[in-house]
């Protein structure tokens, strides 16, 4: 993937890429996103998905932390509280959910190209995660890689995922169609 949308990935999810520059022997990630740009929408959305839950728990949080002692919807014209009054207990509740949330992003240890489909490899995640995952690699089965345009699977000689211009480009010829990747 080009290092500019590479970049963008890494510094939106920070949490999954968390190790992205780390040490070789650590992880495959230090490697970069080994796919096609036409696959960023998919990891992007995917890693949305992935997120979801701490950024809920983050935007409950960052709503009340500065308010202490004050109610949750502001005050009306006249001066009387909207809402019930925000506590630092309440604040300290929301800032250990948040955390908690973003302990369990999980953590990418390999984005790569296999058999024209997306593998998206994670040190430990949640069955809705793994879920995300599956639906994400089905996707690019059916996205070219180069583009993102509507592609198909190419079986002659390796394994390619692309459009049909993309595909002419590369002299491609079809030989048969399927949805999902040999393991
Ligand atoms: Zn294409």
């Amino acid at each position: 993937m080009r290092d500019d949308l590479d970049k963008q990935l890494c510094e939106k999810y920070p949490l999954i890429f968390r190790d992205r520059h780390a040490n070789m022997q650590v992880t495959a990630m230090c490697w970069g996103i080994g796919v096609g740009d036409g696959w960023y929408n998919i990891i992007d959305v995917l890693c949305g998905h992935l997120y979801n839950e701490y950024w809920s728990t983050k935007s409950r949080y960052d709503s009340i932390k500065d308010k202490v002692d004050q109610p949750t919807y502001g005050f009306k014209p006249d001066g009387d509280p909207v809402g019930k009054i925000i506590t630092q207990e309440l604040i300290d509740e929301a800032k250990a959910k948040m955390e908690e949330e973003a302990a369990k992003v999980p953590v990418a240890s390999q984005v790569k190209e296999k058999f024209g489909g997306l593998r998206f490899y994670v040190n430990a995640a949640t069955d809705k995660h793994y879920n995300y995952i599956s639906f994400a690699e089905s996707m690019s089965y059916r996205t070219c890689e180069e583009c993102g345009a509507p592609g198909k699977r190419y079986t002659d000689g390796w394994h390619t995922t692309l459009c049909d211009i993309h595909a002419a480009m590369n002299g491609r010829e079809e030989q048969y169609e399927s949805d999902e990747g040999d393991e």
